[in-house]
Protein backbone atom coordinates (compact mmCIF):
# COMPACT_ATOMS: atom_id res chain seq x y z
CA UNK A 1 0.00 0.00 0.00
CA UNK A 2 1.17 3.35 -0.82
CA UNK A 3 1.86 5.40 2.27
CA UNK A 4 0.66 9.51 1.80
CA UNK A 5 2.69 11.04 4.11
CA UNK A 6 6.28 10.48 5.76
CA UNK A 7 7.25 13.64 8.42
CA UNK A 8 10.84 13.76 9.23
CA UNK A 9 11.40 15.61 12.65
CA UNK A 10 15.18 16.24 13.75
CA UNK A 11 15.38 16.65 17.49
CA UNK A 12 18.16 16.78 20.32
CA UNK A 13 16.90 16.89 23.85
CA UNK A 14 12.94 17.93 23.08
CA UNK A 15 11.52 15.08 25.59
CA UNK A 16 8.62 17.68 26.87
CA UNK A 17 7.18 18.48 22.92
CA UNK A 18 7.09 15.04 21.74
CA UNK A 19 4.27 13.24 22.91
CA UNK A 20 1.88 16.64 22.28
CA UNK A 21 3.81 16.81 18.71
CA UNK A 22 2.89 13.02 18.07
CA UNK A 23 -0.68 13.65 19.63
CA UNK A 24 -1.56 16.54 17.08
CA UNK A 25 0.03 15.26 13.93
CA UNK A 26 -2.25 11.61 14.76
CA UNK A 27 -4.89 14.23 14.93
CA UNK A 28 -4.67 15.58 11.68
CA UNK A 29 -3.36 12.81 9.74
CA UNK A 30 -6.76 10.64 10.89
CA UNK A 31 -8.79 14.00 10.35
CA UNK A 32 -7.89 14.10 6.99
CA UNK A 33 -7.81 10.06 6.45
CA UNK A 34 -3.73 10.25 5.43
CA UNK A 35 -2.25 7.52 5.47
CA UNK A 36 1.61 8.21 7.19
CA UNK A 37 4.60 7.53 8.98
CA UNK A 38 6.80 9.96 11.31
CA UNK A 39 10.63 9.36 11.43
CA UNK A 40 11.91 10.93 14.75
CA UNK A 41 15.20 11.14 14.36
CA UNK A 42 17.44 11.31 17.67
CA UNK A 43 20.28 13.31 17.00
CA UNK A 44 22.32 12.45 19.93
CA UNK A 45 20.06 13.43 22.45
CA UNK A 46 21.28 13.65 26.33
CA UNK A 47 17.49 13.89 27.54
CA UNK A 48 15.00 10.95 27.81
CA UNK A 49 13.92 11.81 24.23
CA UNK A 50 14.60 8.34 23.10
CA UNK A 51 12.69 6.70 26.08
CA UNK A 52 9.95 9.08 25.05
CA UNK A 53 9.96 7.61 21.12
CA UNK A 54 9.89 4.36 22.30
CA UNK A 55 6.89 4.83 24.37
CA UNK A 56 5.46 6.82 21.53
CA UNK A 57 6.31 4.13 19.03
CA UNK A 58 4.39 1.41 21.15
CA UNK A 59 1.70 3.05 21.82
CA UNK A 60 1.30 3.74 17.96
CA UNK A 61 2.76 2.05 14.96
CA UNK A 62 2.97 5.41 12.50
CA UNK A 63 5.40 6.48 14.85
CA UNK A 64 9.59 5.16 13.87
CA UNK A 65 12.65 6.12 15.74
CA UNK A 66 16.26 6.45 14.63
CA UNK A 67 18.79 6.86 16.97
CA UNK A 68 22.03 8.58 16.16
CA UNK A 69 25.00 7.43 17.86
CA UNK A 70 25.61 10.82 18.98
CA UNK A 71 25.48 14.65 17.90
CA UNK A 72 26.23 15.15 14.19
CA UNK A 73 23.62 17.65 13.45
CA UNK A 74 20.36 18.90 11.83
CA UNK A 75 21.85 17.60 8.46
CA UNK A 76 22.87 14.12 9.13
CA UNK A 77 19.20 13.73 10.82
CA UNK A 78 17.39 14.99 8.05
CA UNK A 79 19.71 13.20 6.17
CA UNK A 80 18.59 10.05 7.51
CA UNK A 81 14.83 10.61 7.49
CA UNK A 82 14.84 11.15 3.70
CA UNK A 83 16.79 7.88 3.19
CA UNK A 84 14.17 5.92 5.33
CA UNK A 85 10.78 7.81 4.03
CA UNK A 86 8.45 5.95 2.16
CA UNK A 87 5.93 8.24 1.36
CA UNK A 88 4.80 10.16 -1.42
CA UNK A 89 5.14 13.57 0.14
CA UNK A 90 7.70 14.00 2.75
CA UNK A 91 7.49 16.81 4.90
CA UNK A 92 10.15 18.07 7.62
CA UNK A 93 9.06 19.90 11.15
CA UNK A 94 11.22 20.57 13.72
CA UNK A 95 10.09 18.58 16.89
CA UNK A 96 9.73 21.68 19.35
CA UNK A 97 6.19 22.47 18.47
CA UNK A 98 7.24 25.83 16.65
CA UNK A 99 6.06 24.28 13.35
CA UNK A 100 2.13 23.59 13.68
CA UNK A 101 1.00 20.29 12.57
CA UNK A 102 -2.19 22.12 11.14
CA UNK A 103 -0.23 23.09 8.05
CA UNK A 104 0.45 19.92 6.69
CA UNK A 105 -2.51 19.23 4.51
CA UNK A 106 -1.80 22.28 2.59
CA UNK A 107 1.85 21.27 2.42
CA UNK A 108 0.71 18.18 1.22
CA UNK A 109 -2.13 19.06 -1.45
CA UNK A 110 0.50 21.88 -3.10
CA UNK A 111 2.76 18.68 -4.05
CA UNK A 112 -0.20 16.41 -5.27
CA UNK A 113 -2.66 19.12 -6.74
CA UNK A 114 -0.59 21.62 -7.83
CA UNK A 115 2.20 20.41 -8.59
CA UNK A 116 5.03 21.61 -6.36
CA UNK A 117 8.43 19.63 -5.80
CA UNK A 118 9.41 21.80 -3.07
CA UNK A 119 7.06 23.80 -1.20
CA UNK A 120 9.06 26.12 2.07
CA UNK A 121 8.05 27.31 4.96
CA UNK A 122 7.58 31.14 5.55
CA UNK A 123 7.34 32.54 8.87
CA UNK A 124 6.25 35.77 8.38
CA UNK A 125 5.12 36.00 11.61
CA UNK A 126 8.36 34.87 13.96
CA UNK A 127 8.58 34.59 17.40
CA UNK A 128 12.39 34.77 17.88
CA UNK A 129 14.85 36.76 19.22
CA UNK A 130 15.52 40.31 16.73
CA UNK A 131 19.52 40.30 17.25
CA UNK A 132 20.20 36.78 17.08
CA UNK A 133 17.36 35.05 14.98
CA UNK A 134 15.46 37.71 12.52
CA UNK A 135 17.62 40.70 11.26
CA UNK A 136 20.53 37.89 10.57
CA UNK A 137 17.67 35.88 9.23
CA UNK A 138 16.93 38.32 6.74
CA UNK A 139 20.49 39.37 5.39
CA UNK A 140 20.83 35.19 4.77
CA UNK A 141 17.44 34.88 2.72
CA UNK A 142 18.37 38.19 0.76
CA UNK A 143 21.94 36.72 -0.33
CA UNK A 144 20.93 33.29 -0.40
CA UNK A 145 18.28 33.98 -2.76
CA UNK A 146 20.76 36.40 -5.09
CA UNK A 147 23.53 33.53 -5.38
CA UNK A 148 21.27 30.97 -5.80
CA UNK A 149 18.76 32.42 -7.95
CA UNK A 150 16.06 30.28 -5.42
CA UNK A 151 13.70 33.43 -4.52
CA UNK A 152 12.44 31.87 -1.13
CA UNK A 153 11.48 34.61 1.95
CA UNK A 154 12.29 31.93 4.37
CA UNK A 155 14.66 29.25 3.24
CA UNK A 156 16.09 27.72 6.45
CA UNK A 157 12.54 27.27 7.72
CA UNK A 158 12.26 23.92 9.63
CA UNK A 159 8.64 23.29 7.70
CA UNK A 160 8.52 22.26 4.41
CA UNK A 161 7.12 19.69 1.76
CA UNK A 162 8.79 17.90 -0.96
CA UNK A 163 8.30 15.19 -3.92
CA UNK A 164 9.61 11.95 -2.60
CA UNK A 165 11.74 11.88 -5.50
CA UNK A 166 13.47 15.20 -4.18
CA UNK A 167 14.53 13.73 -1.13
CA UNK A 168 15.78 10.29 -2.46
CA UNK A 169 18.12 12.61 -4.83
CA UNK A 170 19.69 15.05 -2.28
CA UNK A 171 22.27 14.40 0.09
CA UNK A 172 22.66 16.87 3.36
CA UNK A 173 25.46 17.40 5.44
CA UNK A 174 27.04 20.21 7.57
CA UNK A 175 24.72 23.17 7.60
CA UNK A 176 23.07 22.32 4.50
CA UNK A 177 19.91 21.50 5.57
CA UNK A 178 19.34 25.77 5.30
CA UNK A 179 19.98 25.22 1.68
CA UNK A 180 17.60 21.93 0.91
CA UNK A 181 15.36 24.61 -1.71
CA UNK A 182 19.02 25.14 -4.08
CA UNK A 183 20.10 21.61 -3.69
CA UNK A 184 16.83 20.92 -5.04
CA UNK A 185 17.09 23.25 -7.95
CA UNK A 186 20.48 22.32 -9.16
CA UNK A 187 18.91 19.04 -8.93
CA UNK A 188 16.62 20.03 -11.49
CA UNK A 189 13.17 20.19 -9.67
CA UNK A 190 12.13 23.58 -10.52
CA UNK A 191 8.85 23.74 -9.09
CA UNK A 192 9.78 25.85 -5.96
CA UNK A 193 6.83 26.95 -4.04
CA UNK A 194 5.93 28.65 -0.58
CA UNK A 195 3.26 29.11 1.62
CA UNK A 196 3.07 31.53 4.92
CA UNK A 197 3.16 29.02 8.05
CA UNK A 198 2.05 30.14 11.55
CA UNK A 199 5.07 30.37 14.15
CA UNK A 200 4.87 29.59 17.60
CA UNK A 201 6.82 30.79 20.37
CA UNK A 202 9.13 27.54 21.88
CA UNK A 203 7.14 25.89 24.32
CA UNK A 204 10.20 23.97 26.56
CA UNK A 205 13.38 23.60 26.03
CA UNK A 206 16.33 25.99 24.42
CA UNK A 207 17.03 26.95 20.55
CA UNK A 208 20.29 25.00 19.45
CA UNK A 209 20.79 27.32 16.96
CA UNK A 210 22.96 30.71 17.95
CA UNK A 211 25.23 32.88 15.14
CA UNK A 212 28.28 30.81 15.09
CA UNK A 213 26.23 27.99 12.92
CA UNK A 214 24.73 30.44 10.61
CA UNK A 215 28.32 31.36 9.81
CA UNK A 216 29.24 28.39 9.17
CA UNK A 217 26.14 27.76 6.95
CA UNK A 218 27.45 30.57 4.61
CA UNK A 219 30.79 28.80 4.11
CA UNK A 220 29.23 25.66 3.53
CA UNK A 221 27.11 27.18 0.80
CA UNK A 222 30.19 29.27 -0.37
CA UNK A 223 32.21 26.37 -0.93
CA UNK A 224 29.77 24.12 -2.30
CA UNK A 225 28.63 26.93 -5.28
CA UNK A 226 31.94 27.50 -5.73
CA UNK A 227 32.55 24.02 -6.65
CA UNK A 228 29.33 22.90 -8.48
CA UNK A 229 30.40 26.61 -10.94
CA UNK A 230 33.87 26.37 -11.32
CA UNK A 231 35.17 22.26 -10.30
CA UNK A 232 38.77 22.81 -8.27
CA UNK A 233 40.68 24.91 -11.23
CA UNK A 234 40.74 28.20 -9.87
CA UNK A 235 42.37 26.37 -6.95
CA UNK A 236 45.00 25.36 -9.66
CA UNK A 237 45.60 28.63 -10.70
CA UNK A 238 46.16 30.21 -7.57
CA UNK A 239 49.00 27.24 -7.25
CA UNK A 240 50.61 27.55 -10.40
CA UNK A 241 50.60 31.62 -10.12
CA UNK A 242 52.39 30.91 -6.57
CA UNK A 243 54.95 28.63 -7.61
CA UNK A 244 55.40 30.94 -10.49
CA UNK A 245 56.16 34.41 -8.07
CA UNK A 246 58.41 32.22 -6.00
CA UNK A 247 60.28 30.70 -8.92
CA UNK A 248 61.14 34.09 -10.45
CA UNK A 249 61.83 35.90 -7.07
CA UNK A 250 64.04 32.97 -6.02
CA UNK A 251 65.92 33.13 -9.29
CA UNK A 252 66.01 36.98 -9.24
CA UNK A 253 67.72 36.75 -5.30
CA UNK A 254 69.53 34.03 -6.12
CA UNK A 255 71.59 35.31 -9.22
CA UNK A 256 71.97 38.91 -7.21
CA UNK A 257 72.89 36.71 -4.49
CA UNK A 258 75.60 34.45 -6.27
CA UNK A 259 77.02 37.82 -8.13
CA UNK A 260 78.10 39.39 -4.26
CA UNK A 261 79.24 36.31 -2.91
CA UNK A 262 81.48 34.91 -5.88
CA UNK A 263 82.43 38.29 -8.86
CA UNK A 264 81.66 40.64 -5.84
CA UNK A 265 79.74 42.51 -8.30
CA UNK A 266 76.83 44.14 -6.63
CA UNK A 267 75.73 47.73 -6.11
CA UNK A 268 73.61 49.97 -4.35
CA UNK A 269 70.53 50.02 -7.08
CA UNK A 270 70.31 46.29 -6.87
CA UNK A 271 69.20 46.17 -3.75
CA UNK A 272 65.57 47.16 -4.37
CA UNK A 273 65.12 44.28 -6.85
CA UNK A 274 66.36 42.01 -4.11
CA UNK A 275 63.78 42.94 -2.13
CA UNK A 276 61.62 43.19 -4.72
CA UNK A 277 62.71 39.45 -5.52
CA UNK A 278 61.97 38.37 -1.59
CA UNK A 279 58.94 40.26 -2.24
CA UNK A 280 57.69 38.21 -4.70
CA UNK A 281 59.14 35.04 -3.01
CA UNK A 282 56.72 36.27 -0.14
CA UNK A 283 53.58 36.68 -2.62
CA UNK A 284 54.67 33.40 -4.15
CA UNK A 285 54.53 30.95 -1.11
CA UNK A 286 50.87 33.26 0.17
CA UNK A 287 49.27 32.31 -3.52
CA UNK A 288 50.26 28.92 -3.15
CA UNK A 289 49.05 28.39 0.27
CA UNK A 290 45.59 29.98 -0.77
CA UNK A 291 45.20 27.41 -3.10
CA UNK A 292 46.40 24.62 -1.39
CA UNK A 293 43.42 25.99 1.48
CA UNK A 294 40.83 25.90 -1.24
CA UNK A 295 42.37 22.37 -2.06
CA UNK A 296 41.45 21.22 1.08
CA UNK A 297 38.02 23.75 1.34
CA UNK A 298 37.06 21.64 -1.93
CA UNK A 299 37.97 17.94 -0.73
CA UNK A 300 36.04 18.62 2.52
CA UNK A 301 32.21 20.35 0.69
CA UNK A 302 32.55 17.57 -1.01
CA UNK A 303 32.86 14.96 1.64
CA UNK A 304 29.59 12.93 2.13
CA UNK A 305 28.14 11.76 5.55
CA UNK A 306 29.84 10.04 8.20
CA UNK A 307 27.47 9.23 10.88
CA UNK A 308 26.67 6.31 12.85
CA UNK A 309 22.89 4.98 13.50
CA UNK A 310 22.96 3.39 16.50
CA UNK A 311 19.27 1.96 16.57
CA UNK A 312 16.50 2.37 14.72
CA UNK A 313 12.69 1.45 15.70
CA UNK A 314 9.72 0.48 13.13
CA UNK A 315 6.78 -1.82 14.26
CA UNK A 316 6.00 -4.03 11.11
CA UNK A 317 2.35 -4.85 10.81
N1 LIG B 1 18.20 19.81 16.15
C1 LIG B 1 18.84 18.63 15.78
N2 LIG B 1 20.18 18.54 15.93
C2 LIG B 1 20.95 19.56 16.41
C3 LIG B 1 20.29 20.77 16.75
C4 LIG B 1 18.93 20.86 16.61
O1 LIG B 1 18.19 17.68 15.34
O2 LIG B 1 22.16 19.41 16.51
C5 LIG B 1 16.74 19.93 16.00
C6 LIG B 1 16.02 20.54 17.19
O3 LIG B 1 15.77 19.57 18.19
C7 LIG B 1 14.74 21.04 16.54
C8 LIG B 1 15.24 21.51 15.18
O4 LIG B 1 16.48 20.84 14.94
O5 LIG B 1 13.79 20.02 16.37
C9 LIG B 1 15.42 23.01 15.12
O6 LIG B 1 16.25 23.42 16.18
P1 LIG B 1 15.90 24.68 17.12
O7 LIG B 1 14.46 24.72 17.46
O8 LIG B 1 16.87 24.67 18.24
O9 LIG B 1 16.26 25.88 16.12
P2 LIG B 1 15.49 27.28 16.01
O10 LIG B 1 14.02 26.99 15.84
O11 LIG B 1 15.76 28.01 17.28
O12 LIG B 1 16.11 27.91 14.80
MG1 LIG C 1 12.89 25.93 17.08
Amino acid sequence: MSLDISIIVPLKNEEESLPELVAWIDRVMQAHHFSYEVWMVDDGSTDNSWQVIQQLAAQNKNIKGIKFQRNYGKSAALNEGFRAAQGNVVITMDADLQDSPDEVPELYRMIVEDGYDVVSGWKKKRFDNTFTKNLPSKLYNYTTTKMSGVALHDMNCGLKSYRKKVVKSIEVYGEMHRYIPVIAKWNGFRNIGEKVVEHRARKYGVTKFGLERFINGFLDLASIMFISKFGKRPMHLFGALGTLFFLVGFLIAFYLGFAKIFYDQYNMTDRPIFYLALVAMVIGSQLFLTGFIGELVARNATERNTYLVETRLEQKD
